[in-house]
């Protein structure tokens, strides 16, 4: 069995890859509502220079995935005559890298280019607020060992595209997927939608495949769809026969310098990379820290209250809770009013038993509301004061740093204890009221002795 995917991700740029149009189609009001002449190939219309931001994203994105950069790309026209096309060409960009591998499967390259409008055969009709959008298609080597791979693959995929927030996640991933079985042609399925239909395309389409060899039949090179209501693979009629596409360098746009836009950028750390350094300081395995690199702020709050607090406990709360808050909302924690300083302060009271469990979930939903935690969550310590496990640590550590005082106390001295209150005190920043720190310290003095 041999699987190859062709990913198609729609990056979340403002703008349109060679116009100013804007590229977010799925808001347009109506159709044709977000088209130009450069979008929708009036005669004589030229296109203005790439997108930068889109290449950028391309980069970043091969960057995340170790792949090998190129110095620069051409932009080609691709063409093919078909009404969703008005310039009767497609641009589409040379690779900006190769190499690299994602869930152990090889990439081959990865490219960015313009995506075509959207044409109703049966209505006649065409959309061009699609047309120009700016989409990455990252190609793998068929490496995928079955279905399931091949699902785990995308949903990698995915991840790596929050964390960097480089694609149009309402736009979903689309991916045309090849599956050949030894002896057999190689069929595409082409345009399935999200990572579990790719999953059951493939299966479908290999059992299809199964299917006919069993009955002495040969599997044919062809193009066919999935029908996911049905589950099972059709026959497409194709638009272009046996298409050759001519691929020629756009005389209209100058090459991109992929160099250039690489030295502008920041380095930053893989996502992947980060997964695994955040799952062993959580003591947790990667396919749980996944969660934290769902996207960037998550990691940073977790990776902020780790600093501050047990990194078990900062763990469970940004995995457990403040992602339940996400999800819930269905708000990304980068657009919500709680920020990862928020959280990491949050995980810090609670470590140091300033504040409950309980108080520390109603101080992040209503954070989540309104805002405002950090001042509520101080609002909250000064009133309640440190709780007890708080007390009982702060009297515990005054003794360990003076043992002088704790032997005076056991060699009768009584006022030994003001000074490990006051000891302690210092260590709760004076916020503990004070006959309840004296009781905590007298405690603590009669367990030791
Ligand atoms: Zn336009």
């Amino acid at each position: 069995m041999k699987i190859g995917l062709e990913v198609h991700v729609y990056l979340a740029t403002r703008c349109k890859l060679f116009c100013r149009c804007r590229a977010d189609f799925l808001a347009s009001p109506r159709p044709n509502a977000r088209i130009c002449p450069i979008c929708s190939g009036q005669p004589g219309a030229k296109p203005l220079a790439p997108n930068a931001a889109a290449f950028e994203s391309g980069v970043r994105l091969a960057r995340a995935l170790g792949m090998d950069l190129r110095p620069r790309a051409r932009v080609m026209r691709k063409h093919y005559f078909y009404p969703d096309s008005p310039a009767n060409y497609q641009r589409t960009g040379e690779p900006v890298a190769t190499g690299g591998s994602l869930a152990g499967v090889p990439l081959t390259e990865l490219h960015v280019e313009e995506d075509p409008g959207a044409y109703d055969a049966e209505a006649g009709l065409v959309d061009y607020d699609r047309a120009g959008a700016p989409l990455v298609e990252l190609v793998t080597e068929p490496a995928i060992r079955d279905p399931a791979h091949a699902r785990r693959f995308l949903q990698e995929l995915r991840l790596v595209l929050g964390y960097l927030g480089v694609h149009r996640d309402a736009a979903g991933l689309k991916a045309d997927c090849n599956a050949s079985l030894a002896g057999g042609a190689r069929v595409e399925v082409k345009n399935v939608h999200g990572a579990r239909n790719v999953e059951r395309a493939l299966e479908a389409e290999i059992a299809r495949q199964r299917g006919v060899i069993a009955s002495g039949g040969a599997v044919l090179r062809e193009t066919r769809g999935f029908d996911d209501a049905t589950g099972r693979t059709v026959a497409l009629r194709e638009k272009e026969t046996e298409a050759d596409y001519r691929h020629l360098p756009d005389p209209d746009v100058a090459p991109v310098d992929l160099a250039a836009l690489a030295r502008r950028l920041a380095p930053e750390e893989a996502p992947l990379a980060r997964r695994a350094r955040l799952a062993a300081l959580a003591g947790v395995d990667e396919a749980a820290a996944s969660v934290l690199v769902e996207e960037r702020a998550l990691a940073d709050a977790f990776e902020r209250a780790a600093a501050l607090a047990p990194p078990a406990l900062a763990f469970g709360f940004v995995a457990r809770d403040v992602r339940a808050e996400i999800e819930y909302r269905k708000t990304p924690l980068t657009e919500a009013l709680v920020s990862p300083e928020d959280v990491a302060l949050l995980v810090e009271a609670l470590g140091a038993a300033r504040i409950t469990p309980q108080v520390a979930t109603r101080l992040l939903r209503q954070g989540f509301d309104r805002g405002g935690l950090a001042g509520a969550l101080a609002e909250e310590a000064g009133r309640s004061g440190p709780a007890e496990g708080a007390l009982a640590a702060a009297a515990r550590e005054a003794m360990a740093a003076n043992p002088k005082a704790v032997a005076d106390w056991r060699a009768g001295k009584a006022t030994a204890v003001n000074f490990l209150v006051g000891q302690a005190m210092r260590r709760l920043a004076g916020r503990a009221d004070a006959n309840a720190l004296r009781a905590a310290v007298e405690a603590a003095l009669r367990e030791s002795d």
